[in-house]
């Protein structure tokens, strides 16, 4: 038997050969500079904080560079297989409005780019590896590799499958054909040519050169499932695809010196590596990374189900990602996170503390800095999925929730109560009869005077009056019922007066809202107007009585 007709012996029914691929694939044709990237979850079903970040190196890279970043499902693990957990991630992303170049929904000439697709091509390299004398069958089972490891720890020894502790990388042919003619089951391995004594350098673009020890472990490259491992899927779909940029999650730097290897052997170009920290939380006083299990807030879906934007969220990872970012920013009001060049060695080295309370004032500024009509429509698509009551007032009043949304809004100061679009109601649903008369509670730790109160929307008021006569005719309803107009002069003699200007500003604003504290009372009372006004005194009397 040549070599080739072992390799075909061991992996049956492949297709094509490599060079099928080699061609299919060809180099992209970018401009100079441009990085590939690529974001590639395991299928858990929905996307979180953690992955998000990742991602947003990846198309942040690669938007900058004038490049590509595709999305590929690596799903070779098919124990961590959740259902429906692909069509989780593009919701996900879709939700977010977020989208890629390439990928299981958006297609793309370098695709499948769903890793259970793609089998064929991986036996493939596995061929090519067997032939040239880089791979090898094993038929030990978990047991012998039990008893193994157990041994090595008792001598101890390093752990794994390596130089003489490969039994079966010394089988010749006719064994191994042999074996399989008894039908004994087989995974295949690769057949490190390199030693623990040699050193190799990562130059990672995140965390400088990182000096490790050469590969020497025969590790599986295709599994009993006939589907390949992490590793050697890595390394053919980022030679395949033409990944220019290997972002990922630090806790493969470990095994980099693997993948350095298999690049090696399969005669693969080296991709660049940027290995990121993860985004932690600190609980008690531990921290560690933020897990999609434990805590709620790690998923993206919570914060779409708040209705905080996820420009917002971008924010928040580009001011984690990049030190100089939030600076910058603040900076350029104009400009957008796409206008801002984020570097590799900028990024943390170690792992960000999560941190939701600065997500939420980052969001707080956002949406203070944001249109009253953007506010209205964001909210108005919110409410569609989670408040249809409110959605439907909305709808109906228009013009008027605008209006609303821009109190103390274009002001030098703007208001900064809203964080996130689930905020909207809570913070304007008084304006609405609707919910008023339904939802007002009355909590007075004093008495307002009624009559005041009567004579001033009776008498006084007039929604078309400019800021000053409103101003000045409260002013002179005051000292009617024994209030100062100035407080200066309250508070020089304050057993005058029964209270100052201020508390008559305070009794009509619980009036007419229920509450003490509302944006500018001038600008509510303009949009309620003298008749609802007067039907909302009415009501407080009645709720009072
Ligand atoms: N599928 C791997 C993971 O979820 C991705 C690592 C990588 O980006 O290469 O951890």
């Amino acid at each position: 038997m040549t070599r080739k007709e072992y390799s075909e012996f061991l992996v049956p029914n492949v297709e094509y050969d490599v060079t099928y691929y080699e061609n299919k694939y060809p180099a992209r044709t970018l401009e100079d500079g441009a990085m590939v990237t690529r974001f590639a979850p395991s299928p858990t079903g929905f996307v979180h904080m953690g992955s998000l970040y990742a991602s947003f190196i990846d198309l942040q890279m690669a938007k900058q560079s004038k490049g590509i970043a595709y999305i590929r499902i690596e799903d070779t693990d098919q124990k961590r297989e959740v259902e429906n957990g692909i069509e989780g991630i593009i919701k996900d992303f879709n939700n977010l409005g977020i989208s890629f170049n390439e990928g299981p929904s958006y297609g793309g000439e370098y695709g499948p780019y769903i890793q259970s697709e793609r089998g064929d091509i991986y036996r493939a390299y596995v061929r090519k590896l067997i032939e040239e004398d880089f791979a090898y069958p094993c038929f030990c089972t978990p047991e012998d590799l039990d008893e193994q490891r157990h041994i090595q720890e008792l001598e101890k020894e390093r752990i794994g499958y390596y130089g003489t502790w490969a039994k079966c990388r010394s089988l010749s042919m006719d064994e191994v054909i042999e074996k399989i003619n008894n039908g004994e089951k087989y995974i295949i391995r690769l057949k490190s040519p390199g030693s623990f004594n040699n050193k190799v350098v990562l130059h990672d673009l995140i965390k400088g050169n990182i000096e490790m020890p050469e590969n020497d472990i025969d590790i599986v490259i295709l599994k009993s499932d006939n589907l390949p491992t992490y590793h050697l899927a890595h390394a053919v779909d980022d030679h395949l695809m033409h990944t220019t940029h290997v972002i990922r999650g630090d806790e493969w730097v470990a095994s980099w010196p693997i993948h350095e290897q298999l690049f090696k052997v399969l005669n693969f170009e080296l991709p660049n590596y940027a290995h990121i920290a993860p985004i932690t939380i600190k609980e008690g006083n531990t921290i560690r990374k933020i897990s999609k299990r434990k805590d709620p807030e790690a998923a993206v879906s919570y914060y779409h189900k708040l209705g905080i934007p996820t420009e917002v969220i971008r924010l928040y990872l580009a001011t984690i990602n990049n030190s100089t970012f939030e600076a910058w920013y603040l900076q350029n009001p104009d400009k957008t996170i796409d206008d801002f060049i984020f570097e590799f060695d900028k990024c943390p080295i170690g792992g960000s503390l999560f941190d939701i309370q600065k997500l939420i004032s980052i969001s707080k500024v956002y949406f203070s800095a944001l249109k009253a009509s953007k506010v209205y429509e964001g909210a108005l698509e919110y409410t569609k999925e989670y408040d249809s009551e409110f959605n439907e007032l909305l709808a109906k009043y228009k013009e008027y929730s605008i209006n609303i949304l821009n109190i103390e809004k274009e002001v030098a100061r703007p208001r900064k109560d809203i964080s996130a679009y689930s905020d909207v109601r809570k913070y304007t649903w008084y304006m609405f009869d609707e919910l008023y008369f339904n939802e007002a509670k009355f909590e007075l730790d004093k008495e307002y005077n009624l009559e005041l109160l009567k004579d001033y929307f009776e008498n006084y008021f007039d929604e078309s009056d400019s800021k000053d006569d409103w101003f000045n005719k409260i002013k002179e309803l005051a000292p009617k019922y024994n209030y100062a107009s100035e407080t200066k002069a309250y508070k020089q003699e304050p057993e005058k007066y029964v209270g100052h200007i201020g508390d008559v500003c305070e009794a009509i604003r619980v009036a007419v809202t229920s509450l003490k504290a509302t944006p500018d009372l001038y600008e509510i009372l303009k949009y309620l107007g003298k008749e609802r006004a007067l039907k909302r005194i009415e009501f407080f009397e009645e709720c009072n009585k």
